[in-house]
């Protein structure tokens, strides 16, 4: 088949090269000039080990299922990553009792190398830490995401597939037996493809309503959650990812680390209307208080203002956490379409196994 991946993230790119290693002819079409310019440059790089999310839903399957894949996948193809572990803290009993149900969730949903641990013990790990007690889970870690789509584009390039870049697909419509895609940018016009798959990110739900046929009542409403990041003036505490206990919408005010050790905290959660990207440097109070709890050592003044993402969530503040879509021809009628819907965290996670699902609705 003649497949169209609309949108060059990490979703996109492993979408698109699991259905050239299938043999499919494969082009990819995105807005901007160049890979993973989306929501995939605006994350963690964290390698989720596959905790939180409810057993059976498509992030618990998927993330723990693309971690093994990630890692194999990073092995093979020299993208730089790091199984350095993460620690869950506790600063009191009832963030205690949280950390022993993520304890007994994760066990459910099959991660390996979980273990409770007292506060001595993290101490031990991580001398600066301040906890009564902490999950620790040995197989999360780290990934160069950049890395890893240079990665996934060289084997789409080696099967032939190609990415269109400076190409925004604006409506499609199924023309049997095919799908005429009208696409934007310098060179606009229209190409017939067999099967399409809408990877937009951010711009999934605006892309499937100029769907023609698409039923609105099937397109989930797009809540935006702006996860900021601050970044830390001075030598790195910690030599693990450390995790306080969940916060509604998010994991919470974590450490994360890149690869050349540097230590940065985030993502909070600020639900937004709009689209925007810059850091609120009055944000930075309470990060303070939040990351003192767990380390209460965080020098004033040391807190500096990075980036910040944009999570698409389908779910708002308060309600219960939707899961990711993966919306085939089942759920809208259409022939060879799958559109994804609300692929935020852990969704660099599972990238790889997403894409396999994903190929196999189209054949
Ligand atoms: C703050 C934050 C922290 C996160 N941390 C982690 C983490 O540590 N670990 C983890 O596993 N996950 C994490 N995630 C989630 C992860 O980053 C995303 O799930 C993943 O990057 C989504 O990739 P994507 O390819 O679906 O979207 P994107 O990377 O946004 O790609 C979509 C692409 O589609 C293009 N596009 C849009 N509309 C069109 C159109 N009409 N035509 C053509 N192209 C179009 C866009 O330009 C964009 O390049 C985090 C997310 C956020 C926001």
């Amino acid at each position: 088949m003649q497949i169209l991946v609309i949108g060059a993230g990490v979703v996109g790119l492993a979408v698109a090269r699991a259905a050239a290693l299938a043999g499919h002819d494969v082009t990819v079409a995105e807005t901007t000039g160049g890979i993973g310019n989306g929501v995939s440059s605006r994350n963690s790089e964290v390698i989720h080990g596959g905790i939180y999310y409810p057993t059976g839903s498509l992030r618990a399957r998927h993330c723990a299922r693309g971690r093994r894949l990630l890692y194999a996948f990073c092995a093979a193809h020299g993208v730089a990553h790091r199984k350095c572990g993460k620690l869950i803290v506790a600063a009191n009993s009832p963030e205690f009792a949280k950390v022993e149900t993520l304890l007994a969730q994760g066990r459910e949903n099959g991660v390996e190398g979980l273990e409770l641990i007292g506060g001595n013990a993290a101490r031990a790990l991580e001398p600066e830490l301040s906890c009564i007690g902490a999950l620790s889970s040995s197989e999360s870690g780290i990934v160069d995401s950049h890395g890893l789509m240079l990665a996934l584009w060289g084997d789409l390039a080696d099967r032939g597939g190609m990415i269109a870049f400076a190409t925004p697909v604006e409506r499609m419509s199924f023309v049997a037996p095919q799908w005429r895609v009208h696409f934007g940018g310098n060179e606009a016009g229209s190409a017939d493809v067999d099967a399409v798959v809408n990877c937009a990110g951010l711009g999934a739900q605006a892309l499937a309503r100029r769907i023609e046929g698409y039923p609105l009542a099937a397109v989930p409403p797009l809540v935006l959650a702006k996860g900021n990041y601050f970044g830390f003036a001075g030598r790195p505490a910690f030599s693990r990812l450390i995790y306080p206990t969940p916060v509604d919408g998010g994991l919470g005010v974590h450490v994360t680390l890149d690869l050349a050790g540097r230590m940065r905290f985030g993502p909070d959660v600020e639900w937004i209307e709009e689209e925007s990207y810059t850091v609120d440097p009055r944000r930075a109070d309470a990060f303070y208080a939040r990351i003192r709890t767990y380390w209460p050592a965080l020098p004033a003044g040391s807190l500096v203002p990075d980036y910040c993402g944009i999570r698409p969530k389908l779910s708002g503040p308060g309600e219960k956490q939707a899961d990711f879509v993966i919306a085939g021809p089942a759920a809208h009628g259409l022939p060879r379409l799958v559109n994804l819907f609300g692929i935020e965290s852990p969704g660099l996670t599972s990238a790889l196994s997403l894409a396999e699902e994903v190929v196999g609705y189209l054949s």
